[in-house]
């Protein structure tokens, strides 16, 4: 079972209240079991939401309490952020996942890139929340930028315990 960021697959659970879909996404349901999570909304965030973008680190230093998450507004959501990691990791666990494609930019979901925090549009190197908190875990993390279908598919084979579920 593959974990996706649910705005990948076309789920209106982004801050703005739209979504990502991704125009692999359909191929990628028809090939793999999916499981769509958003890690924002399982923090118990609302859609729509005041975007917000780490301030002073990237996920990994959120996790150690190094960084926090705040809103544009400057309202603090680390704990928001902290709580939908681990719900996530919690659900990824119980269904045996190896593998995550989250969304590439995200303050929870990027695994490459982030926001630089200053609201700008500037992006720079660095995982979301979510993505810090899977890796450190064990889960293999790409994105929609980076993820390789063939890649997964032989990973999946050579792996007795990940659930492939071909059509
Ligand atoms: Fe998509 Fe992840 Fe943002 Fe939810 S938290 S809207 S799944 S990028």
């Amino acid at each position: 079972m593959i974990l996706i960021s649910a705005c990948l697959l076309g789920v209106n659970c982004r801050y703005d209240g739209c979504n990502n879909l991704w125009e692999r996404a359909a191929e990628l349901c028809a090939t793999y079991r999916v499981l769509p999570l958003c890690p924002e909304q399982l923090g118990g965030l609302p859609t729509p939401r005041i975007p917000a973008e780490i301030q002073g680190g990237d996920g990994y230093a959120v996790l150690q309490g190094e960084a926090r998450v705040l809103t544009q507004e400057g309202k603090d959501v680390s704990t928001a952020f902290l709580k939908g990691a681990k719900e996530t990791l919690f659900l990824a666990k119980m269904q045996g996942v190896k593998t995550a494609i989250l969304k590439e930019g995200s303050p929870s979901c990027g695994s490459k890139r982030i926001h630089d925090g200053t609201f700008s549009g500037t992006m720079c190197e660095g995982n979301g929340v979510t993505a810090a908190l899977l890796k450190k875990n064990g889960i293999k993390v790409d994105s929609e930028k980076t993820f390789n279908c063939v890649e997964a598919a032989t990973v999946t084979f050579c792996s007795s315990d990940f659930y492939f579920n071909k059509q």
